[in-house]
């Protein structure tokens, strides 16, 4: 079957791997929408090489730059988002946008009876029960794009959750795994973008590095996976070759291998339940030699602990989590937080929050906000 896709976050690290997909499986994927935030030039490109006829931009300066090829119509704001995401014609929304503001038309996307690939972690961490309860009533499928959810997903295929007794996320360990924890203190923004593994966004490139983006996808594989926080653990595993495993309640661990390429995961979400050939490097394990493993740095690193307290707790406090470290990353670019502060502002916002159980789409957004705000006074009170 070819699938008519939908990306929102075209112009991104996700959204152009997605266009990369299409390009090499044009068989199964078709693309008929994309929305971007500001980059009107990028879309316009991708406007004229995909020949889709509804193109998105959120940002109204860019939207008022954006000249539309004929028969493309440009849909604008975040309504824009919610009315690409429920084309009739859509069989699948790809969810890339960076930060909460996928959140909406995940949910449209859902009500409207369209499957989700999800690759924007806000969406299963920030509203992961909410997500995951309105999918099961439609009748709809979340198809991880994470790698390491994806890797899982491959591991499972459709296995009850009750036959898990453990899914072990990977994790590269980012650029710090071997630095004294003495010295976290001077790590700079040049030596923290610089990932050891993936080529990724500034933001995802910080949060490895400070385990953070390790422990959204803890709570991301709680609720897609059905099982609670104890049963998700982490494994640093510098090649990032293994993308993640699942251990069965007999022992038996299954594994899910491929070089570091976002383009395996993406194509697997798209053409999922089936696989298809492609142009992708195989992997050769000669050449690899070895795959290493150990133990994450729980103590030098507190994101992991913070977040395994946030999915265990659930309610608004994982979207806390989530919005308070988006905060302290963007000043630590901005060098007013230094590389620690990142987890000691997430840890004090934290425990300022009074949580709500089982939020609502409006509940969850004001915990976002009221996060981001409380992480502002936060470093505002930081001594730089
Ligand atoms: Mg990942």
């Amino acid at each position: 079957m070819r699938k008519k896709v939908v990306i929102l976050g075209s112009t991104g690290s996700i959204g152009t791997s997605a266009l990369k997909v299409a390009r090499d499986i044009p068989e199964r994927m078709e693309v008929i929408g994309l929305a971007a935030h500001r980059s009107h030039e990028a879309l316009t490109q991708q406007a004229a090489e995909t020949g889709v006829r509804h193109v998105c931009l959120t940002d109204p300066e860019a939207a008022s730059q954006f000249r539309a090829p004929s028969g493309t119509t440009l849909h604008e704001d975040n309504d824009g988002l919610v009315e690409l995401a429920t084309l009739p014609e859509a069989d699948l929304v790809l969810i890339a946008i960076v930060g909460v503001q996928g959140l909406r038309p995940a949910l449209a996307a859902i009500e409207a009876g369209k499957d989700i690939a999800v690759a924007s972690k806000e969406i299963l961490v920030a509203a992961g029960e909410a997500v995951m309860t309105a999918a099961k009533r439609k009748g709809v499928r979340i198809l991880p794009v994470d790698s390491e959810h994806n890797a899982i997903f491959q591991c499972l295929e459709g296995r009850d959750s009750r036959e898990v007794s453990r899914l072990i996320l990977t994790a590269s360990g980012g650029p710090f795994r071997t630095l004294p924890a003495a010295e976290l203190a001077n790590v700079t923004v040049e030596k923290a973008l610089k990932h050891p593994t993936w080529e990724m966004g500034r933001k995802i490139t910080i949060d490895s590095a400070t385990l953070f983006n390790k422990g959204l996808e803890m709570i991301e594989a709680r609720w897609l996976f059905d099982v609670e926080m104890e049963r998700v653990e982490v494994i640093v595993h510098p090649q990032s070759i293994v993308h993640s495993m699942v251990e069965f309640i007999d022992g038996s661990v299954l594994a899910q291998l491929s070089t570091t390429d976002m383009c395996f995961p993406i194509q697997y979400a798209v053409t999922w339940p089936e696989r298809v050939p492609n142009t992708l490097a195989p992997l050769d394990f000669a050449a690899l030699a070895r795959l290493d493993f150990e133990a994450p740095r729980v103590d030098d690193f507190p994101a992991l602990r913070l977040a395994r307290r946030a999915g265990e707790l659930g309610g608004t406090l994982p979207a806390v989590l989530n919005a308070a470290n988006e905060i302290a990353v963007e000043a630590f670019l901005g060098k007013r937080l230094s590389f620690p502060a990142i987890w000691e502002t997430v840890a004090a916002v934290m425990a300022a929050h009074e949580n709500i159980a089982h939020p609502v789409l409006d509940e969850i957004l004001a915990a976002d906000q009221w996060a981001r705000d409380t992480a502002a006074l936060v470093i505002a009170e930081t001594p730089p």
